[in-house]
């Protein structure tokens, strides 16, 4: 079971707050560090292993330098993204671009990046073709269907948008060789949030079984299988994290079984993770405006759903703590609220915690990843800062929060001059 423990005390976090106003993402390097350092040491037999972090996670210069220097690339899938991981210092092979309904500029970055490209589409051929040039490697993005079962968060894969069927897998890479490519990768992500270790164990079985029928039905021997993102984490108290040993070991049986077998080895494994990596390493930290009795009893805090999505989007569960009433009964029910005009902004909903009082800070968990990238501006509501709590306890800055200049910055007021 998942043990939902702050890397700070009260104290520590009023410091903190004193420095920088709440609210505020406060991430905890040591522990992305330590994770990352897990991560790999998992699946150490892989020659080659490399997770490539999706940027949309987290996308912070800061985190993203933590990551390299943990030997991650990064997984893009938009100008922005690319032009983000150029910056920080990535290159080639280090990035995957993964995107789909692509646009040619972003194929022509990715190339000019030297990025392996992941095609979600027989039709990008063309658009790669004509924006960019056909690489010397190529992926495909492949979408089994019917063959797997989904999860609730990404829904079944048939009805997913996302990559070629299993009717055009053949024939996509048939084309590809025929253009003259001359290494190939395969990827495929059909689960997102996912906490079961088979599922992973089954997509390996999936993409390895579909590299065999590749090698054996158009001469192609892939040297890269990556099996996107989506490994889960334990937002629950009750939920329990994928066991990554596990998962590794289910996936190296099967690189002997199928594999070597085929005379297919070595294939280096990537993963595309973003929540596994961040997730539960960032902390939401707000401050209790109001405590409000109505039909219900709300607590309205100074963040709100402009700075963390996914309960108002998903209905997801994210974890509270109020720090220095860890200890206390959680003998009260709470809506925890922000301050939109927007009934589904709520952080949490009758939620068992401690008396609250205006003043106390409220600590929401696991709002490392999809948690500040999600953000928006909607009823002008400014997206917060981004801390890093460093290994020895230092806090810095890694992203200022928004200002009211920053809101404005894209209007054109009424008789102001005309720029484009
Ligand atoms: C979102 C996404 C990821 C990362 O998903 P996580 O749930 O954060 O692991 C990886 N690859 C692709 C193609 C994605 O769209």
């Amino acid at each position: 079971m998942a043990e939902k423990k702050i890397p700070f005390n009260k104290t520590q976090l009023e410091n903190i707050a004193a420095d920088y106003p709440t609210p505020f993402i406060i991430y905890d390097e040591k522990a992305i560090r330590d994770n990352a350092r897990a991560f790999y040491r998992a699946f150490s037999w892989v020659g080659g292993f490399k997770n490539h972090f999706a940027v949309k996670a987290c996308p912070n210069p800061a985190i993203l330098r933590i990551l390299q220097e943990e030997n991650m690339g990064v997984d893009c899938s938009s100008m922005a993204e690319l032009l983000l991981s150029e910056k920080v210092g990535f290159r080639g092979e280090e990035i995957v671009f993964t995107s789909n309904d692509t646009p040619g500029e972003e194929f022509a970055e990715a190339y000019r990046l030297g990025a392996v490209i992941n095609l979600d589409d027989i039709g990008h051929i063309e658009t790669l073709e004509k924006s960019a040039g056909i690489p010397e490697l190529i992926s495909f993005r492949y979408n089994p269907g019917e063959a797997r079962t989904g999860n609730v968060l990404i829904g079944e894969p048939q009805e997913a948008k996302y990559g070629v069927t299993r009717d055009q897998v053949i024939e996509a890479y048939r084309i590809m060789k025929a253009r003259g490519v001359k290494r190939f990768g395969l990827h495929s992500m059909v689960a997102s949030n996912e906490l079961e270790n088979t599922y992973f164990v089954e997509t390996a079985r999936m993409l390895f079984e579909l590299a065999v029928s590749l090698k054996q039905q158009c001469g192609i021997s892939v040297e890269i299988i990556n099996m996107g993102g989506g490994i889960g984490i334990p937002y629950r108290p009750g939920d329990r994290a994928v066991d990554m040993n596990l998962v590794s070991g289910g996936i190296r049986d099967l690189y002997k079984s199928l594999l070597v077998k085929e005379g297919l080895d070595p294939v280096k494994i990537v993963f595309e993770c973003g929540r596994l990596v961040t997730g539960p390493y960032g902390y939401l930290v707000g401050r209790v405006r109001h405590v409000a009795r109505k039909y219900k009893e709300y607590v309205g805090l100074d963040a709100c759903m402009a700075n963390l999505m996914r309960p108002g989007i998903y209905g997801a569960y994210h974890h509270i703590t109020i720090p220095g009433k860890e200890s206390l009964p959680a003998d009260k029910v709470y809506d925890v609220t922000g301050s939109l005009c927007e009934n589904n902004d709520k952080f949490a909903i009758d939620r068992p915690l401690p008396v609250i009082e205006p003043g106390d800070l409220v600590v929401i968990h696991d709002a490392g990843a999809h948690g500040y990238s999600m953000g928006f501006n909607y009823n002008g509501k400014l997206r917060s800062a981004e801390l890093l709590l460093r290994e020895d306890g230092s806090v810095r800055l890694i992203r200022r929060a928004e200002t009211i200049d920053d809101y404005f910055a894209t209007m054109r007021f009424p008789g102001a001059p005309v720029k484009i």
